[in-house]
């Protein structure tokens, strides 16, 4: 069973969650504030993690970005202010894989928790070797990458958006497919986000990233991966 999970500094929204995700059958535990929610992250290994932005000691953006600059890629859920679309996109650059705005449903948060899921539960179809995508050798699989001999810093999303591009490379591939299919629900990020993680990365496997010679702009389309 997953785990997941909460931090939340208002007492009643954290036990709301926790009662419901645990009657989902869910292994629920839960941190108060921003310090003590990056040190369960950092020392215990979570299927998901719903994040608070506004929290007391540190913000939900730092505990985010701690924990990917720390290695830690278990998807992140962010629970954001109403009409605080620059904090949405900060949040998804700082690599937190999505997001939800107070208030929301339980209906929501939870078709949102299991598209996370199952996504990150490898799906179990991606085979075969490491492949060579511009300046990176990545396996889909292990969900990791190498630039080099370092290893390449790549959030869950990135994977993903990398994954669907060279499913379907040497074809163009639409931004509202690319929605569709990585974030998959119908209040969707806009396509901007898309751009955002696609500009993300050609930093990583581009040569020159701003002419971009491996994931090509289709204008007024989408992308193409071409290898
Ligand atoms: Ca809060």
């Amino acid at each position: 069973m997953a785990r997941i999970l909460i931090v939340e500094d208002e007492p009643s929204m954290r036990l709301g969650l926790k009662d419901n995700l645990e009657f989902e059958g869910y292994e629920v535990e839960f941190a108060e504030d921003g310090k003590s929610g990056l040190s369960k992250i950092l020392s215990a290994r979570f299927d998901l993690i719903l994040l608070d932005v506004m929290l007391p000691q540190m913000s939900g953006f730092d505990v985010c970005k701690k924990s990917r600059e720390s290695g830690v890629d278990a998807p992140i859920i962010l629970l954001t202010a109403k009409g605080d679309e620059i904090d949405k996109v900060l949040g998804l650059e700082l690599g937190a894989d999505d997001y939800i705005t107070k208030p929301f449903s339980l209906r929501e948060l939870l078709a949102r928790i299991k598209a996370v899921l199952r996504r990150s539960g490898g799906e179990g179809s991606v085979q075969g070797e490491p492949i060579k995508i511009g300046n990176l050798l990545v396996d889909f699989q292990a969900y990791s990458a190498m630039d080099g001999t370092e290893e390449a810093q790549l959030s869950h999303k990135e994977f993903e958006i990398l994954h669907h591009l060279w499913k379907n490379r040497n074809k163009t591939v639409s931004r509202d497919s690319l929605l569709t299919e990585i974030w998959g629900y119908d209040s969707s990020p806009t396509t901007r986000t898309v751009d955002n993680f696609i500009l993300r990365l050609r930093q990583k496997i581009e040569e020159d990233h701003e002419k971009p010679r491996i994931i090509i702009t289709v204008h007024g389309i989408g992308y193409k991966l071409v290898i």
